[in-house]
């Protein structure tokens, strides 16, 4: 079975369970019993997590408008993290 989306004029748009392929252009509207057409989607779409979405919408936007990065590389020690007792016997520059 597969989700296939139908969109009617009056209504709106509605999904229907139906076996793969098997999905006709028009479908009579659950609601007014109109004709309603089929809607093209991207398959998934609906049931992707909102972090997923948000992480595409991202990516989508950074290929015409990176984002800027102010500052780049590793993270600063903590200047309140204690040196590792081990350091202390190295030789200094
Ligand atoms: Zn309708």
């Amino acid at each position: 079975m597969a989700v296939y989306e139908y969109s009617c004029a009056c209504c709106g748009r509605f999904e229907e369970r139906l076996a793969m392929g098997s999905a006709p252009g028009t479908r009579d509207c659950p609601t007014c019993g109109g004709d309603a057409k089929r809607v093209y989607s991207p398959p998934g779409l609906a049931f992707t997590p909102a972090s997923v979405v948000a992480s595409r919408e991202r990516e989508e936007r950074s290929r015409e408008a990176p984002e800027v990065v102010v500052r780049g590389g590793a993270p600063a020690p903590r200047a309140s993290q204690p040196p590792h007792p081990a350091l202390a016997h190295l030789p200094r520059p």
